[in-house]
């Protein structure tokens, strides 16, 4: 039993050494190997004490050795607060303090053979092992070496819920690594293993430094360092105002800043402890509804994407507002363009075939309705004769003009090449072909000028009505064969569709 402890306790502070020299010598390359040195250093110091005392062959020996465990377990201690503090983020600016402990606990020590206050006795064993009894300045030291260790886990679980979601692993496995010792500590205090005080706590501080400077080498420094949320705040280019749940302003970002004085509605700019009304005028104030919520809003030419989000505390009150605002005025204009775009023809700006079948499917649910389908007759001599170019503006001309004609009693469209359709909601056959016979006399009568003098475009035209029930398709199948009539028929006229009658 004893050789075994002997041999576990030197085996322990071999590796604890080692890990001491690799994390010393690291210590330029992270913020946590000086302290990871400091802790391990001490197990290595108190493993080796506890190995001489558990050899000892006579109780001065014995007691001489378990008074030296003591500056092993203060540099654990100091190391074990140094390494919390950079661990969780908070370092401790003021190191000297750190002395404070081990210097009080060493004058103890040594000055216990006197006052008996730290070891009250010492039972010696034949075998030269001493079991001590504890004296009032251990269970101070040890009180104070619990509020070190409970402090640090406070700080490390204050820390995870601060940290990011996916950087909370490393500190978990930071707490799981500082039970070991803390587990094996409080039951060789407590319990006592055996008749004779067996106390594995700096052994067990070895499971500590393998997952610290496991966490410290490759739990990557980036996943630990919390995201410097306040610098990113600053760059963003969005206005993120915070306030408070009044509705005044807590805190602005430059943007924030840059975005309120652009408004003017404060004139030297101070706009924090101000309330939010006040600083970006009535229109915007409209979105600062009741909860959440996501609006865009114009005030003066400009567009505004304004999102509050309500903070929330985890008791459940909220302690404010997060606004985070967007000038969108050039993003909805492009919007607003690519929209258009969308469904107008390039060449002539009339609505395209697509656009056409989707309003025609609409407005044939909402009652009668007629189409005119129109053909320009002999474009293609147009092209050969004038060149493509003048047979483009040609096109160009007779959209504008049946646009002009048509204007808010329809959709016109460009149907194909130089085939146009146009929707006209509410008219009947009859209706739609006196307009069409209009547009075409209007047409028919005007000239297009040209390089090589007048041109004179006629077109020809089919007019169907919308039969109740019956689909679209069969809509502008009637007023295209409608429109072939009227080609057959000589050009240059509007044919009405008769099936309707007929049937
Ligand atoms: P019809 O009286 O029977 O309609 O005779 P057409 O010459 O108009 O006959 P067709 O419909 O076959 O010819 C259409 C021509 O229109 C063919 C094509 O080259 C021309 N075209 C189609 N799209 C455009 C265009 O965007 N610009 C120009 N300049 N020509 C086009
Ligand atoms: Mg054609
Ligand atoms: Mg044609």
């Amino acid at each position: 039993m004893r050789a075994a402890l002997v041999t576990l306790y030197v085996a322990a502070a071999l590796v604890a050494a080692t890990c001491a020299v690799l994390s010393w010598r690291r210590r330029q390359r992270g913020p946590l190997a000086s302290s990871l040195a400091l802790i391990t250093a001490g197990a290595a110091e108190w493993s080796l004490a506890e190995a001489v005392a558990a050899a000892a062959g006579s109780p001065s020996t014995g007691l001489a050795a378990t008074y030296a465990m003591f500056p092993g377990v203060a540099m654990l201690v100091a190391g074990f607060l140094w390494h919390t503090a950079v661990f969780t983020g908070r370092p401790i600016t003021r190191r000297g303090l750190l002395l404070v402990h081990p210097a009080l606990l060493m004058a103890a020590v040594v000055s216990d053979p006197w006052h008996h206050l730290f070891f009250s006795a010492v039972d010696a064993h034949p075998d030269g092992g001493v079991t001590v009894q504890f004296g009032p300045l251990y269970w101070l030291h040890t009180a104070y070496c619990y509020t070190v260790i409970a402090a640090g886990f406070v700080r490390a679980v204050a820390a995870m819920r601060r940290a990011v979601r996916g950087h909370r692993q490393v500190f978990v496995l930071f707490l799981a690594g500082a039970l070991a010792p803390l587990a094996g500590n409080g039951l060789s205090i407590f319990t006592g293993l055996t008749d004779r005080q067996v106390d594995l706590t700096p052994a067990l501080f070895l499971v500590t430094a393998t997952v610290w400077l496991w966490a410290e080498r490759f739990g990557t420094p980036a996943r630990r360092t919390p995201v410097a949320y306040e610098q990113v705040i600053a760059a963003l280019s969005d206005a993120v105002m915070v306030l408070d749940p009044d509705g005044r302003v807590l805190d602005v970002n430059p943007a924030a800043a840059a975005m309120l004085a652009s408004l003017g509605h404060v004139p030297d700019g101070a706009v924090v402890g101000r309330r939010w009304f006040e600083v970006v005028g009535p229109q915007l104030t409209a979105a600062f509804g009741g909860g959440n919520a996501q609006q865009t809003l114009t005030d003066g030419g400009t567009t505004y994407d304004v999102r509050v989000v309500r903070m929330r505390n985890a008791d459940g009150s909220t302690p404010g507002a997060v606004v985070v605002v967007r000038d969108v005025t050039e993003l909805e204009r492009l919007r607003a363009e690519l929209t258009d775009q969308a469904v107008r023809d390039g060449l002539t700006g009339v609505y395209n075939r697509r656009h056409l079948t989707t309003t025609l499917r609409e407005q044939a649910g909402e009652g009668p309705l007629a189409v005119v389908m129109l053909d320009v007759d002999h474009f293609k001599s147009i092209n050969d004769t004038y060149g493509h170019a003048v047979g483009d503006q040609v096109l160009i001309r007779l959209a504008q003009e049946l646009g002009t004609a048509v204007g808010d009693t329809g959709t016109v469209a460009r149907y194909g090449g130089e085939e146009f359709a146009i929707i006209l909601p509410g008219a009947g056959a009859r209706t739609a072909a006196d307009l069409a016979e209009q547009w075409r006399d209007r047409s028919a009568g005007a000239t297009v000028a040209t390089a090589r003098g007048p041109l004179r475009v006629t077109f020809s035209a089919g007019v169907a009505e919308l039969a109740a029930g019956a689909d679209v398709e069969d809509l502008l199948r009637r007023a295209d064969r409608a429109l072939y009539a009227a080609k057959e028929q000589g050009r240059n006229r509007v044919v009405t569709d008769v099936s309707l009658s007929t049937v």
